[in-house]
Parts: C-alpha cells; structure tokens; sequence
C-alpha cells in the first residue's frame, strides 16, 4: 500500500485487533484513485471515542462530541472518525446532534458526494455502494441521495460543491446543479468561517472560473460576505483566467475586480474573518497594485513593499494589463536587492545621532528627519554613511 496510507496501517489493525472496523475514507480515497496527491489520510471507525482511547495510549480530543478523535502514532496524527449519522439537522446547519453508529454504508451515506462516500480497507479494496468510482470516472460532483434534502441539511454542501468543481475540474450532475441554483439562500445561515474554508479552496482550484460561473449564475455570491449587490463587479473576474497566483494574491485581484479601496478593503476581509496578519498583507498587496497600475515604481516604495509584496503586485499587475511576459517581476525584485538599504536598521545613523548633532531631545521633528534621511539614501541625494549624512543635513539647513 503507497504511502501515507501504509504508515496509518497500524492504526486500522489496531482497532481491529480490538474487535472493531477500520476504513479509509474521504478525500484521502478519492485523491488515491484519482492518482492526485493525498495529504491527510482520515480514518472512519465503529469505535466510540472512549473506546479508542483505552486502545491508543497518545491521543487528542479535537472533536469528540462528533466522534473525531486525532491519534498520535510515531511521528504522525491521525483524524479518526466514529461512524455516524446525522439525524437531526437544525436550520439547515451542522446537525446538533450526531449518533455513532456501528455501519460503514450508514456512515458513507452520510457523506456529502458519492466521490467523498468511498472507503478502502486496509488490503487497499474499495466499498463503494454509492458508486462514487463510476462518478470518479465520469468527473462528476453528485450529492449521495437527492441534492436538495443533502443541501437543506447542510447549505455549506453548496459551497463545497464548487470548490470541488474547482479543485478537482469536475462538473455537477444536472440535478446537483439545478438544487444548487434554488437552495442558495439557505447558505445565509452557516458561520461564515466555514464558507471562507471552501470559497478559499474554490480561488485556489485549476478550475475556478468555472466554479465561479456556477456561483454567479446560480445567485450563490449573494450569501457571501460583502458580495450581495455586485454581480457586475464579480463576472469581472471570470476575466483573469489560468494564472497561477497564491492565496492571499486571489483575494487582491478580487478585491481589485470588487473595486474595493482604502477602509473599505479592510472592512470587507474582517466580514469574511480572515486573520489579521492575513488582512494586513492583502491590504498592503492592494494598496500597491493600485499605485503601480498608476506608475512605475520608485525607490522608496520598493523599499517598502519588500520583495514579497513587490512580487505579489508585479504579478498582478501583469495579470490585469494581459502581459505574459513575467520578467518584469525579476527587474523590479533585482531593482529591490540593490537599494542601499532594506531597513531602517541599516541607516548608518540613529535617532540618538541625531539627538546629539540636533542638541534636542525627542518628538516629532525626530521621526520627521530620519524619514527625510531615509528617503534621501533611498533616491540616491545622500550615501548611507554617518559623515556624510551629518554634512547633508548641515547643506539642507537641518542642522
Ligand atoms: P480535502 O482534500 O480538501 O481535505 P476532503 O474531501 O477530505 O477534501 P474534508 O473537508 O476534509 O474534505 O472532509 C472529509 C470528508 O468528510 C469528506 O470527504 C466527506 O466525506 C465528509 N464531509 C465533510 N464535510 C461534509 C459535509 N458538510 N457534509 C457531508 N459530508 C462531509
Ligand atoms: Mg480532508
């Protein structure tokens, strides 16, 4: 068996030494057959939660009361899951409750796409009973059962659908795809960090302006944050097509689409819940991207971009003007490495050199100097060296 199922085999021959069932399951399986590579191998049990933990000496509760316990075998963790059905779905979320079972097809069943509902057991034989292979085969996003019951239970099904279609260049089965177009609105109930989950999934799929298709047709976007009324900003966006940008790049060209600017920027990131550190580089990419589709760039604001930032706007610069040509990114990262300074903490002075020649103490007109001095090493009017600043300032009357 390939790897990272081989390593997780001692997991399954345990539990089943102790008289349970052990599978593979999810996306771990589809992945395998699909030949994609797999990153984390989920393991579905009849074991309850306690019952695993009187077999696995090293484990984590991570979400116990839906029967997920992480166990820690040599250097690895391990999501394993007990069987379950979700009987009681509350307005059109997660269940409340879920009931572990002891059935491997009723916990398939349970799952979202017949892609998602297959397991494989430890000597790597499949069971499939909603024939998700045959969907594997044909490239098809089905629901397990009728759409509109699996996306009435749980609306984030809709979100999920697309971000496949995206990720995996699938396409929904008709009646996946007509319930998907009706039952949008249910998705104004689920927590909005599970939505980003899968809209950031969707961004960073090979098919994406597809899936993004299917989101506009169907009115899906109006139940995302800050999307209801811009339709029009959005089919600007089906434009940028096969690109290979990072995350945090996607969010800055849709932003760029959404003509967000300024404060709105910032606003719209936390509706979507996105970490700070997170919002402050796209706000920082953003904030570039709009000045350099403007003008060139200079000195000064290369030095404070930092090579990332400057790669992230060059890059969608490019994108947005249809250029193909992507040197342009090296020229300006090489323009970068040669300033004579990255930091200020590379200025060959310090506030407290200032102090001394200026015979002042601090305030204002300190931090006003050292950014003068900056900007002038920076555009070349004064070399990063301590007498020669001292006798620029002197020249500039500052002293
Ligand atoms: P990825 O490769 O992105 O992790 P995945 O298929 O493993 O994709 P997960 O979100 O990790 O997706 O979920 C693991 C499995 O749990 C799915 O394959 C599916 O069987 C089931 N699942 C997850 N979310 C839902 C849901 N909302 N409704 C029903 N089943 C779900
Ligand atoms: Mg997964």
């Amino acid at each position: 068996m390939i790897e990272p199922f081989h390593s997780a085999l001692p997991i399954i021959s345990s539990l089943e030494k102790a008289g349970f069932s052990a599978f593979f399951v999810g996306g771990s399986v589809r992945d395998y057959i699909l030949g994609r590579p797999i990153h984390d191998v989920d393991v579905a049990t009849s074991a309850t939660p306690d019952e695993m933990k009187l077999i696995f000496p090293r484990t984590i509760d991570i979400g116990i009361e839906h029967g997920t316990l992480l166990i820690l075998h040599k250097e690895f963790a391990y999501e394993v899951t007990t069987f379950r059905a979700e009987k009681e779905y509350v307005d059109f979320r997660r269940p409340k409750q879920v009931t572990f079972i002891r059935s491997l097809k009723d916990d398939l069943q349970r799952r979202d796409f017949t892609i998602n509902a297959i397991a494989m057991d430890k000597h790597g034989v499949l069971i499939d009973p909603f024939n998700g292979q045959e969907a594997i085969k044909k490239r098809e996003i089905k629901t397990v059962g009728k759409a509109e019951e699996r996306f009435s239970e749980d609306a984030l099904r809709m979100m999920r659908a697309l971000r496949f279609e995206s990720q995996l260049s699938f396409s929904l089965e008709k009646g996946t795809l007509e319930a998907l177009s009706k039952l949008g609105f249910l998705l104004e109930k689920i927590a909005v960090e599970r939505k980003k989950t899968e809209f950031e999934k969707l961004l960073l799929g090979a098919n994406r302006t597809l899936a993004f298709k299917h989101m506009l047709d169907s009115n899906l976007y109006q139940y995302l944050p800050g999307l209801k009324d811009k339709k029009e900003q959005l089919y600007k966006f089906l434009k940028y097509d096969s690109i290979q940008l990072n995350l945090n790049e996607w969010w800055s060209l849709f932003i760029f689409c959404l003509g967000l600017k300024n404060k709105e920027v910032e606003l719209f990131l936390r509706e979507w819940k996105l970490p700070l550190q997170q919002i402050r580089e796209i706000i920082k990419i953003s904030q570039f991207l709009l000045k350099r589709l403007q003008q060139v760039w200079n000195n000064y604001d290369l030095y404070m971009a930092k090579e990332m930032v400057i790669s992230s706007v060059e890059k969608l610069c490019l994108t947005i003007k249809g250029k193909k040509d992507l040197s342009s990114i090296t020229t300006f990262l090489n323009l970068y490495q040669s300033l004579p300074i990255k930091s200020r903490s590379e200025m060959a002075v310090t506030g407290q050199d200032l102090m001394d020649w200026f015979h002042k103490t601090g305030g204002p007109w300190l931090n006003e100097t050292i950014l003068n001095v900056e900007r002038a090493i920076l555009e070349d009017h004064v070399k990063n060296e301590k007498i020669t600043i001292k006798e620029w300032l002197k020249e500039c009357n500052q002293i």
